[in-house]
């Protein structure tokens, strides 16, 4: 990928791109870990499928439906050279990293013997006492459909505990777990790249080599990471990547697994219906090849057409310059919400500082006596816009035995001004509630 060196000042350089910024420009948008916002191009881009094309994908013999397929599978190709993913790899288009990771729980519950030539011990498919890896601080989206399928099957799920100083997944407690599963079969582990809560970035190569020894499946969820950083899924090689493009500048409601061909064709189908078939019997049909045999109907062709200019969009700006800008500004929102009476749930200023964390703009923070919600709420009223709850993560907030924490997170758009904003909303919260309780 090439990178613009004279865009290495982002935040309000690049704002025109932004429409939201005209429409809203006194507020400080500090929720990009939830969603962010969509440059003009990509906007642009779904306005001219609407206005120019406007037609379905695969099934026109008509040319505005092969011009539309081709944009359509074009996306395809620049997401896998988005994620570097070589030939091994194929993309399913999903409506987000959710359903990404349900079409691969759910598959992986009808398997049968189909899995067990790639995975030893998937013979007869999950069983009763099989395990799922997963950790303490995932998202709500890589614990639920693995309860699900748990409650239908008896696999029982391990939960790798968090250190809790930092929030960082507990290397030490990992490694006993590897003994304790000894005997076990490890069908599945499944751990985000990037924790949404504290924002710090995981090495995987441990845990993916404990797969490879274990026969396990390994999934990333690369939600809070694709955005953030270069992906280089054939260095990592997992056997699916899953992420959303609206946390990528892309827009809502479109995602994508990533994942082996060898074991797609293998897994069963997920939805049935239109385009997923390949010959319909009145007893039994055939199934199309991947990728359209996992996406079944009439897909968000427009979101499609979003995604594609969104990665267009982030490779222009080079995921290098959004990296040291999210960098310079996380390091000085810690330092200036050092000089307050807050409470980080991460590292510590001086861990991120020195390297010893990896981490990307999200910084989770609490103030002693108030309650999340008041500060979200107050803050609002000073046009900042942060995140205030569990973040999906209760798991987490309950390792910390907290409900909820503030989280702010930046974005190639942000700029210092957004922090100097946080900082005197938070300094005001502070004396309304000191001047309020006494
Ligand atoms: N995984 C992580 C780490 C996330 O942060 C999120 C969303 O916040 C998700 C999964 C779910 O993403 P979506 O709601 O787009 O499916």
């Amino acid at each position: 990928m090439t990178e613009n060196k004279e865009l290495t000042q982002l935040g309000k350089n690049i704002r025109k791109d932004f429409p939201f910024y005209k429409n809203n420009p006194n507020i400080s948008y500090l929720d990009s870990a939830a969603t962010s916002l969509v440059p003009r191009d990509v906007i642009n881009k779904i306005i001219y499928y609407y206005e120019s094309l406007g037609v379905s994908v695969h099934r026109g013999v008509y040319q505005l439906a092969a011009k539309t397929s081709e944009i359509y599978e074009d996306a395809r190709k620049k997401i896998k050279h988005f994620l570097s993913a070589g030939s091994e790899y194929e993309i399913i288009f999903t409506r987000n990293t959710t359903e990404a990771i349900n079409l691969i729980a759910y598959s992986f519950e009808k398997a049968k013997d189909e899995l067990n030539e790639l995975f030893s011990g998937w013979k007869g498919g999950l069983k009763t006492g099989d395990i799922v890896l997963i950790s303490e601080s995932e998202h709500h989206s890589n614990i639920i459909p693995w309860q699900i399928i748990s409650e239908r099957t008896g696999i029982k799920i391990k939960y790798i505990p968090i250190v809790k100083e930092t929030g960082a997944l507990d290397i030490t407690a990992f490694n006993k777990i590897k003994n304790d599963l000894d005997d076990k079969d490890v069908k599945i582990i499944s751990l985000a790249q990037v924790s949404n809560v504290t924002g710090i970035v995981y090495d995987l190569k441990p845990f993916i080599s404990y797969a490879r020894e274990k026969g396990s499946v390994f999934i990333v969820d690369g939600a809070q990471s694709v955005c953030h950083q270069k992906i280089n899924l054939s260095d990592l090689s997992p056997d699916f990547f899953v992420f959303s493009a609206h946390k990528m500048l892309g827009p809502k409601g479109i995602g994508a697994l990533c994942g082996k061909k060898e074991i797609l064709n293998k897994m069963p189908v997920f939805l049935g219906g239109g385009d997923m078939i390949l010959s319909v019997n009145k007893e039994k049909s055939t199934y199309n090849e991947i990728p359209y045999k996992f996406e079944a109907g009439t897909p968000n062709i427009s979101a499609v057409f979003g995604f594609s200019a969104a990665i267009d969009y982030l490779e222009k700006i080079g995921l290098q310059n959004i990296s040291d800008w999210e960098k310079k500004l996380t390091l000085y929102a810690m330092e200036k919400l050092s000089e307050i009476n807050i409470q980080f749930f991460g590292p510590s200023l001086e861990q991120v500082k020195s390297n010893e964390f990896k981490k990307v703009g999200v910084v989770s923070f609490g103030i002693n006596g108030i309650h999340p919600h008041d500060i979200g709420t107050l803050l609002d009223e000073n046009n900042v816009c942060i995140r205030v709850g569990h973040h999906c993560c209760q798991l987490l907030m309950k390792a910390w035995d907290v409900p909820a924490t503030c989280r702010a997170s930046f974005y190639l758009y942000n700029d210092f001004e957004d922090v100097d904003n946080l900082i005197n909303g938070l300094r005001k919260t502070i004396e309304f509630f000191g001047t309020h309780n006494s």
